[in-house]
């Protein structure tokens, strides 16, 4: 199975853009934590540069992601600057920029909030310096009232995981199933050839033996 790393952005003394009622890197946190729960129940192998309120430098983070050897990345953040909606970050070009453009697609159909796009540059030190395909996530903007609502929101929360996990899916041909509900069972193996024979010769078998049985017991 793929082996992803999911950053928290911020943490520690690193507040992140601030709302009125919460800080950036505790929203991250709670999402990125959330996300690689859901991820491992399908099967990832999830690194998490932090899992707790600690700050993490931009260069520790990348090297996380590489010394662990990830095969994609993800970096989870709130927007600032009064906007609305999600929009995600990719280095132009590569296999980041489709697995944002599927992100994209799976957080539009759930997240019901404006989507303000890929937007591919090199503007983000982890996205420049993973050596895996990494993505970064700006779920909504945590200086507008609304959305920091929504930010706020366990249920939204958990709406934007699955949306992120269901993409990870995708792009990685792993079967997605709901929150709470088991994964598909596997398929069970086919009977060798023969076996369906085998079992109705054994089935006859039985039935001659009790019909043979019951001419015994007749006959007492
Ligand atoms: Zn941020």
């Amino acid at each position: 199975m793929p082996k992803g790393c999911s950053n928290p952005g911020h943490g520690g003394r690193d507040s992140g853009a601030l709302g009125s009622r919460s800080m950036e890197k505790d929203i991250n946190l709670q999402v990125s934590l959330k996300f690689a729960k859901r991820m491992r129940d399908h099967g990832f192998e999830m690194v998490e540069t932090r899992t707790g309120d600690r700050f993490v430098s931009l260069s520790d983070i990348a090297a996380i992601a590489n010394n662990a050897g990830c095969d994609f990345f993800q970096s989870n953040h709130c927007n600032a600057g009064h906007g609305h909606g999600f929009e995600i970050y990719a280095l132009p070009g590569g296999k980041a920029e489709n697995f944002a453009r599927v992100m994209e697609k799976h957080l539009a159909e759930s997240l019901g909030i404006t989507d303000r796009g890929v937007k591919t540059n090199q503007r983000f030190y982890v996205l420049v310096h993973t050596k895996m395909p990494a993505i970064l996530v700006e779920l909504a903007f945590i200086d507008n009232p609304a959305d920091e609502a929504l930010l706020l929101n366990a249920a939204w929360q958990e709406q934007a995981v699955e949306a992120m996990v269901k993409a990870w899916c995708e792009i990685y041909s792993v079967a997605y199933h709901p929150m709470g509900q088991a994964p598909e069972p596997e398929p069970q193996p086919a009977p060798a050839p023969g076996a369906g024979k085998a079992a109705l010769v054994q089935e006859a078998l039985d039935h001659l033996s009790r019909a043979g049985e019951i001419i015994r017991k007749l006959g007492e």
